[in-house]
């Protein structure tokens, strides 16, 4: 696979060297004023990092060879410039990288400028000087202006095409745009109508009165649109196309900048191309690092909210929940029983109540202590509970006094219920210092009648019953009448 890209980047570097050395050599210009196979060269660096070295050697050799007739030696040692100068601006680049994506954060913006643009051009130009120096018998006090224009040239193929091209070979994450997938009518508009207007700007004789060489910034305001309302791609690859119009007519002697007006063309072109790709970067990175901050913010919020509404049940829980035996306490047995009452009248279902009291609790507290009554209070739950079905209603409503709400259930049946209860008591295990063998409760059970003033009045019925249980002995279940 490496193999594969290595020799992908090799041609795909001497086909754009071929053409853009070739196109701008017709009109005399050398080196080319944007050199794209820079902004190649850097991309590639970015995808593959130092694997991606020999296609780069190669595909820059073949360029010096051919298109610039150098010898093998001085194109061999341009090249390692060529290879060595995106590898290390890349390692720079990475250093400051954001992990959301270089265009992302201004920081990332500023990082990509400091490294795959300008560090990456200048070892370049190094290399190409110091070649030419070493190997072109070109003397020494001509190195700095060589030098300072393959800069100038490297740097402006790299700032403008490196970014298209990371951003549609997915070598860098696109910044959300406005988080909307579908194109509208009026930005695909935008986008052609800015393009046409460069060609039909730069691709003509215009008149020398007309201010157009600095109208033409205004190209800045489209492309900011652009960026803003689709995407950081969308505008980048519009720029690179405006690039490549403005460098053609601008070479070619047309468009905004000829007739005297400006001294220096092509350098006009690239102050145009510069700003405009700085302005996007930038404006792009500010509003995207806004967005996430909004979207952690959002995502603060909700796990707030989360967090609230998780803390507000539990309290709830707690609220309704007796701390020693976990049955509803008597608040909450109460207003739910009530409701299953209400429900059971209303349909005419029979509804049983019963209310229990352990006999002789006291004595256990005595002489056993206090935690080992409160065992017997735990074990006296957690055994009746095992006796009922999930619908019934059980709670503690008192210190050693319980009551299980029994919906859809007639007379004989609580009864039951009350004596397995009754029963489910024998089964505690008590303390060996308790005075008593066994534990054992009082019951006494309501049923609902007609014309019942609700679950208070059930409540003093079932209570009257448990008193008459334990006036009779204790250890017995007994009816209201
Ligand atoms: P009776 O058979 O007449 O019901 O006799 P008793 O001893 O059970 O009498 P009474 O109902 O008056 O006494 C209840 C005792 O339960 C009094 C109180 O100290 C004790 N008690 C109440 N709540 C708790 C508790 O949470 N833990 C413990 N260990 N004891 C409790
Ligand atoms: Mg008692
Ligand atoms: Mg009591």
């Amino acid at each position: 696979m490496w193999f594969g890209l290595n020799l992908a980047v090799a041609l795909a570097y001497l086909a754009l060297g071929l053409a853009v050395g070739r196109f701008f050599a017709v009109f005399g210009l050398f080196p080319a004023p944007i050199w794209l196979p820079a902004g190649l060269a850097a991309t590639a660096a970015m995808l593959g990092g130092w694997r991606i070295l020999p296609g780069i050697f190669v595909g820059s050799f073949l360029v010096n060879a051919s298109v610039f007739g150098s010898p093998p030696g001085l194109a061999a040692l341009i090249s390692v410039g060529n290879a060595i100068g995106p590898l290390a601006g890349v390692a720079l680049t990475r250093r400051f990288r954001p992990s959301s994506g270089l265009f992302t954060r201004f920081r990332g913006v500023v990082a990509f400028l400091a490294g795959v643009v300008l560090l990456h051009a200048s070892l370049s130009a190094l290399g190409g000087v110091t070649a030419l120096w070493l190997l072109g018998g070109v003397p020494v006090e001509a190195l700095p202006g060589i030098w300072s224009r393959w800069l100038l040239c490297d740097a402006g193929g790299t700032f403008y095409f490196a970014p298209s091209l990371a951003l549609w070979l997915g070598v860098e994450r696109v910044p959300a745009g406005r988080g909307r997938q579908r194109l509208e009518r009026l930005d695909v508009t935008v986008w052609i109508g800015t393009a046409g207007l460069a060609l039909l700007v730069f691709l003509l004789r215009l008149p020398p009165q007309l201010p157009a060489s600095q109208l033409v910034f205004l190209l800045a305001v489209p492309l900011s649109w652009i960026a803003l309302r689709i995407s950081l791609r969308a505008a980048y690859t519009l720029l690179t196309l405006i690039c490549i119009i403005a460098s053609a007519g601008t070479v070619a002697g047309l468009g905004p900048f000829q007739g005297g007006s400006v001294a220096n063309p092509m350098q006009s072109v690239g102050l145009l191309i510069v700003l405009c790709a700085m302005n996007i970067l930038t404006l792009l990175a500010l509003v995207s690092e806004r967005r996430e901050a909004e979207t952690a913010l959002a995502e603060a919020n909700l796990s707030l909210e989360r967090r609230v509404a998780e803390r507000t049940s539990e309290l709830r829980r707690l609220a309704d929940a007796d701390g020693l035996t976990g049955l509803a306490n008597r608040r909450s047995f109460m207003a739910t029983a009530e409701a299953a009452l209400r429900l059971d009248a209303a349909s005419g279902r029979p509804f049983a109540l019963i209310a229990f009291d352990l006999d002789h609790f006291k004595s256990i507290n005595d002489t056993a202590g206090h935690a080992a009554g409160d065992a017997v209070l735990r074990q006296t739950a957690a055994r009746c509970a095992a006796e009922l079905r999930d619908c019934d209603l059980f709670g503690r409503i008192g210190g050693e006094e319980f009551a299980v709400a029994l919906p859809g259930v007639g007379r004989a049946e609580a009864r039951r219920v009350a004596e397995r209860l009754r029963v489910a008591l024998t089964g505690i295990v008590l303390p060996i210092a308790a005075p008593r063998r066994q534990v054992s409760g009082s019951f006494g059970i309501a049923l609902a009648e007609p014309g019942e003033d609700g679950l208070e009045g059930m409540l003093r019925r079932a209570d009257s019953a448990l008193y008459a249980a334990k006036r009779s002995g204790r250890d017995q279940v007994r009816d209201a009448i």
